[in-house]
């Protein structure tokens, strides 16, 4: 298994991507608690809500209060989105260290996720980037329906080069790739990633998977093969957008980290207390879970599979 990582970093979306989208709005100390969990856990790099206009979704109106309550001298990597410098500001007086702006790479979902066109999108984000890099925050980015947008169709290789291309530019850190619909193939992985591979060799590089058509853990694979260590999920594969028709929730955090496992990489997350946070949000939202490991009563015994040559 040339190129396979050893260990990947695994960004728990649910406060953010996750409970955007829930009819039910959890209460703050609920969160909060659920934060404290993934901690615990080992989770090391937390997304922890979104500095958007609390009309447009209410769900994250409390991620001011969040980021208060969690950013004040934790190690971890906890991060918020920005979208603007309203946004940006909010995030400075909250006390987040980390930043992750997002862009769409199509156009139609630019417009109706930010309102205006990638181009003019990445525009306004500039003096939030300048604001956030002066005050030393770290940068990084998600570009969102970098692989099919509802609107446009499939997003051209190209498109999402020039956008990472212009997020560097505006000091990001490492990128995200979005299927944020959830109807990216394997093969969409390896066009799209290589093609920003080859452009932006010393971006490091991750992926954001919805699981629309059940293919979030082979672009997983297919990820893993091409040397991406950084993945986002949701824990019991929560999630949608609200400006995406169609699109389901996130790569499952419980099924994604026990892929990782039997396959011998390392996530740093126990396995055993994420399924008993699991249980905890099944509580809270009320609702059956979409994580394959929520079908089943406990998390099985490994079964480690550390190459292919292990197989017969
Ligand atoms: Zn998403």
């Amino acid at each position: 298994m040339n190129g396979m990582p050893d260990q990947v970093l695994i960004t728990e979306v649910l406060l953010r991507d996750g409970l955007q989208m829930e009819p039910v709005i959890v209460p703050t100390d609920d969160k909060l608690r659920l934060a404290y969990g993934f901690l615990k856990a080992g989770v090391t790099s937390l997304e922890i809500g979104s500095f958007v206009h609390p009309d447009k979704v209410p769900q994250m109106a409390d991620t001011d209060r969040l980021a208060t309550e969690l950013c004040a001298g934790e190690a971890a990597s906890l991060h918020a989105l920005v979208f603007n410098e309203k946004g940006a500001r909010r995030a400075l007086e909250a006390g987040v260290r980390h930043v992750r702006l997002i862009v769409s790479a199509s156009d139609g979902h630019s417009r109706a996720n930010a309102g205006l066109p990638t181009r003019q999108a990445l525009d306004r984000l500039r003096p939030a980037a300048e604001a956030l890099t002066d005050a030393k925050v770290q940068l990084e980015a998600t570009i969102a329906t970098a692989f099919v947008c509802p609107f446009d169709g499939e997003t051209p290789p190209g498109r999402v080069v020039d956008t990472a291309h212009r997020l560097a530019g505006l000091g990001v850190s490492a990128l995200h790739l979005g299927d944020t619909i959830g109807a990216a193939s394997p093969w969409h992985i390896r066009r799209t990633v290589t093609a920003v591979q080859d452009e932006l060799r010393d971006m490091p590089l991750g992926l954001h998977l919805h699981n629309t058509y059940g293919m979030a853990s082979a672009n997983v694979w297919e990820a893993l093969h091409l040397g991406i260590r950084r993945f986002d999920a949701a824990l019991g594969g929560v999630g949608g957008c609200p400006f995406a028709p169609g699109a389901a929730g996130n790569i499952a955090t419980d099924d994604l980290v026990n892929l990782c496992h039997h396959a011998g990489i390392a996530t740093g997350i126990d396995v055993d207390q994420l399924v008993a946070l699991r249980d905890e949000l099944h509580a809270l939202l009320g609702r059956k879970l979409d994580s394959a490991l929520a079908a089943v009563p406990a998390a099985p015994a490994p079964l480690r599979v550390t190459a292919l040559s292990d197989i017969p």
